[in-house]
């Protein structure tokens, strides 16, 4: 029987005659995952995850998505190469949020580990483009950066009161860095 349903994902209308609940592959792909965060935020997959933690796509989804063979692949890699149309080959796609089962596109970067690192000292900011306590170069702590975003101090005067340089409080106070930190 063919029957109108309504796309869990987008909405639309569409006819199929199967048991899905979506009018693509692609509304059945993003509809795993968890968006409310907004835009900016991390687009954490809720569906199977491996044991490092990154979302696992079903085979046939991928072959659905894809084309190709029925195989297993890891939801970031997939949705970057959705995104942005390009297959990553070899190279690695890395979050910038070191968040692994995030998927928001614009965490993603495709980068060898040395183009990583050649990357944030070329910015001046050598391995530090990973924000957060887990960072060695972390000076601050996630209740610091709270307390700076909510204080009402200026910049120059954090900066000395906390020992790091003007330029970390600006960047954690327009959220450069420290993205995750609410
Ligand atoms: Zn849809
Ligand atoms: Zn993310």
């Amino acid at each position: 029987m063919v029957q109108v349903k309504i796309c869990r994902e987008c909405g639309t209308n569409y006819t199929n005659r199967y048991n899905s609940r979506y009018c693509s592959p692609l509304c059945a792909f993003w509809y795993q995952f968890d968006r409310s965060g907004g835009t900016d935020a991390c687009w954490t997959w809720r569906d199977n995850k491996t044991n490092d933690g990154y979302g696992n796509v079903a085979g046939w989804l991928v072959s659905r998505l894809l084309g190709g063979p029925s195989r297993r692949q890891l939801a970031h890699r997939v949705a970057y190469q959705l995104h942005y149309g390009q297959h990553p080959g070899e190279l690695k796609v890395t979050h910038r949020c070191d968040v692994p089962a995030c998927a928001n596109p614009r965490h993603l970067v495709l980068r060898t580990q040395r183009g990583n690192m050649m990357d944030g000292l070329e910015r001046g900011r050598p391995i530090i483009c990973a924000p957060g306590e887990k960072n060695f170069a972390a000076r601050l702590t996630e209740a610091d950066i709270r307390l700076i975003r909510a204080s009402a101090m200026r910049s120059g005067d954090l900066a000395s009161r906390l020992g790091v340089s003007r330029a970390t409080i600006d960047a954690a106070r327009r959220r450069i860095t420290w993205r995750h930190v609410e």
